[in-house]
C-alpha cells in the first residue's frame, strides 16, 4: 500500500484482504497490520468481544506479557479505561493526549511511549463484537482522516471477524464431535447408498473394518449388516435387532436416519450379557429340576402319612409341611416357566383365538370359585387370531383368574372379558376385591413383588412371579399389561395383543 492510495482503494484492498480468510487469528492480524500501515500509527491492538463484554481473542501492542498480568490489565482497561468506554458509547474516540485524558489508563508495566490515541469499535448487528486501539508516541497525531479510516476498516473487520468467529466455532464443534463419536466406546457407522462412509477408532480395531468408502458387501461382517439394517427399517424392530458378527460376537444393532448424512449404526457387544443370560437359564432350570423331585416326593410321603393315626399335633405339623412343600413346588414351577419365557425357550407359536383359550382354561376353576362362593361372568366376543403358543396365553389367564379369585373376598364376583379393538386382542379380568393401592400399581409386575399386608389375616399365599409371567408372556409376543384398581372396590387387569398379521 502505497502512501498516495485513496482512502476508497484502501477500503477495497482492506474488504479484499479480508474476505481472504477464515481462521480467526490470521483476520485479526490482518485487521492490525492493515490498519497500521494505513494509519501509520505505531503500535495497535485488537481485542475480541462475546456477548458479555469478556475478552474471547487479541493481539495486543505488547504481546509478551504474562497470563496474569494480562488478564489484569484487560480487566482495567475494559472497566476504566477508554476500551470500557469505547465499549459502553458503541462510539469511536481520538485522545489528543494520555496525560489529560482520564480514558487513559497508564498500565503499570507498560514502558512504551503513547501520547495519542485513536479507538474504534467493531460492531456487527448492533453489538460491540471488537475494540481497535491506535497507538502513537507523538501528542495529536490522529485526525478525521485517521478516524474515517479505522471506522472504515473496522465496520469491514466486524463482519470478518464475526464470519471468522462463527466458522472457528462450527470447526471447533465439528472437531469435537468428531472426536466424541471418535472416542465411543462403542462401535459406530455411517451408511449412505450401502457404502460405509464412516467408522470410529473401536470399530476399525474391534470389528477390522479397515477401508472407508467400500461397499458394505466387500466388509467381513458386511452382510449379516446388511441383514440387520433390513430389518431395522420395519417398525417391529426399531428398538433395535440383534446380529451375529463372523466371529461369534453378538452385537445389538440400533439405527438413526440422519438426513443427508446416511444411517448411522450404532453396535453394542451384547456377547456377555447373553452368556449370562444363558448360564442365569441353565442355572435355574438345573436347579429347579433338581429340586423339584425331592420335593415332590415330600410332598407324596406327606400325604400318605395323612391315612396314619396321628395326634391332633402330629396333624397340624403334617399340614404346615405339605402346605411348605405345595409353597416351594409353586415357586419352582413359576420360576422355571419365567426363565423359559424369558430365555424364549419352548412355545409353538401358531394362530390363536384367546377367546377358545378362555373358554377351554375357565373351567378349571370352577372348584376354586364355588369354593370361595364367588361368581364368574365372562364376556367372550369372536376376536380375530393372534400369533401366539396356547399354552402361554393359558397361563396369562389362569395367572389372572386365579389372583381374582385368591384377592376377592367370599361373595364376589370375577369377570373375564375377551374383545377385539383397532389391531389388538383385548383380555380384561376384573374382581371385586381388596384392591390395589397406587403406589404398588407400578410395581405390580415386577419379579418377586407382592403388596404389603396390613394384617396377618389378609395374608394369601403366593410366590410374587404371577403378574411377572403374565407381562413376560406378553412382551414375548409384542403385547402389553396393565392394571386399573381401587381400594376396596375391584381391580381389572388387561393384557393386549397384537392382531395376527
Ligand atoms: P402372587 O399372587 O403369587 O403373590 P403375583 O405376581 O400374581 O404374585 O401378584 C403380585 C401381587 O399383586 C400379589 O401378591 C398381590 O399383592 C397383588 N395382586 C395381584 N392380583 C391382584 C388382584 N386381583 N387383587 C388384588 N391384588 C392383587
Amino acid at each position: 500500500m502505497t502512501s498516495n492510495t485513496s482512502p476508497v482503494e484502501l477500503l477495497y484492498i482492506v474488504a479484499q484482504q479480508l474476505n481472504a480468510s477464515l481462521d480467526l487469528t490470521e483476520v485479526l492480524g490482518r485487521v492490525l497490520r492493515l490498519t497500521l500501515e494505513a494509519t501509520q500509527a505505531s503500535r495497535a491492538s485488537l481485542l475480541i468481544l462475546n456477548e458479555q463484554a469478556q475478552v474471547t481473542h487479541h493481539i495486543l501492542a505488547r504481546p509478551n506479557q504474562s497470563a496474569e498480568v494480562l488478564e489484569q490489565n484487560l480487566r482495567l482497561v475494559m472497566s476504566e479505561g477508554l476500551s470500557g468506554w469505547i465499549y459502553q458509547n458503541q462510539r469511536a474516540a481520538i485522545i489528543a493526549d494520555t496525560a489529560q485524558d482520564k480514558r487513559w489508563v497508564q498500565l503499570p508495566d507498560d514502558d512504551q511511549v503513547t501520547k495519542s490515541v485513536l479507538g474504534v469499535p467493531l460492531i456487527f448487528r448492533g453489538r460491540v463484537n471488537g475494540l481497535l486501539t491506535l497507538h502513537h508516541e507523538s501528542p495529536g497525531f490522529f485526525n478525521e482522516t485517521h478516524l474515517m479510516l479505522g471506522t472504515g476498516i473496522a465496520d469491514q473487520a466486524a463482519v470478518a471477524v464475526e464470519n471468522a468467529r462463527l466458522f472457528t466455532q462450527v470447526k471447533s464443534e465439528r472437531e469435537a464431535l468428531y472426536a466424541l463419536l471418535q472416542g465411543l466406546p462403542m462401535p459406530l457407522l455411517v451408511i449412505a447408498d450401502d457404502q460405509l462412509i464412516f467408522r470410529n477408532r473401536i470399530a476399525e480395531r474391534s470389528l477390522r473394518i479397515k477401508q472407508t468408502g467400500a461397499p458394505l458387501a466387500d466388509i467381513a461382517g458386511g452382510e449379516a449388516l446388511a441383514q440387520a439394517l433390513v430389518q431395522l427399517r420395519t417398525a417391529e424392530f426399531r428398538a433395535g435387532v440383534e446380529m451375529t458378527w463372523p466371529d461369534g460376537r453378538i452385537f445389538q444393532v440400533s439405527l438413526n436416519q440422519v438426513t443427508q448424512h446416511g444411517l448411522v449404526v450404532a453396535l453394542d457387544d451384547i456377547t456377555t450379557l447373553k452368556e449370562l443370560n444363558e448360564m442365569k437359564t441353565q442355572f435355574v432350570e438345573t436347579v429347579s429340576h433338581d429340586l423339584k423331585n425331592p420335593i415332590s416326593q415330600i410332598r407324596g410321603f406327606a400325604r400318605l402319612l395323612e391315612d396314619e393315626t396321628l395326634s391332633e399335633q402330629g396333624r397340624l405339623n403334617l399340614a404346615q409341611i405339605n402346605q411348605s412343600a405345595g409353597y416351594m413346588l409353586a415357586l419352582i414351577e413359576d420360576l422355571l416357566a419365567l426363565v423359559q419365557i424369558e430365555a424364549g425357550v419352548g412355545g409353538t407359536v401358531q394362530p390363536c383365538d384367546l377367546a377358545e383359550v378362555a373358554a377351554e382354561t375357565l373351567p378349571t376353576f370352577s372348584a376354586a370359585l364355588a369354593e370361595k362362593g364367588l361368581r364368574l361372568t365372562t364376556q367372550l366376543a369372536d376376536p380375530a387370531p393372534v400369533a401366539a403358543d396356547p399354552l402361554r396365553l393359558g397361563q396369562i389367564i389362569t395367572n389372572l383368574v386365579s389372583n381374582a379369585i385368591k384377592y376377592t373376598p367370599a361373595g364376589g364376583a370375577v369377570t373375564v372379558e375377551v374383545s377385539q379393538a383397532a389391531n389388538e386382542v383385548l383380555l380384561r379380568v376384573s374382581d371385586t376385591g381388596r384392591g390395589i393401592p397406587l403406589l404398588a400399581q407400578s410395581q405390580l409386575f415386577q419379579k418377586f413383588y407382592r403388596v404389603p399386608i396390613s394384617s396377618p389375616a389378609e395374608w394369601v399365599e403366593g410366590t410374587g412371579l404371577g403378574l411377572s409371567i403374565v407381562k413376560a408372556i406378553a412382551d414375548e409376543y409384542s403385547g402389553r399389561v396393565w392394571v386399573e384398581s381401587e381400594v376396596g372396590v375391584g381391580s381389572t387387569f388387561g393384557c393386549a395383543l397384537p392382531l395376527l398379521k
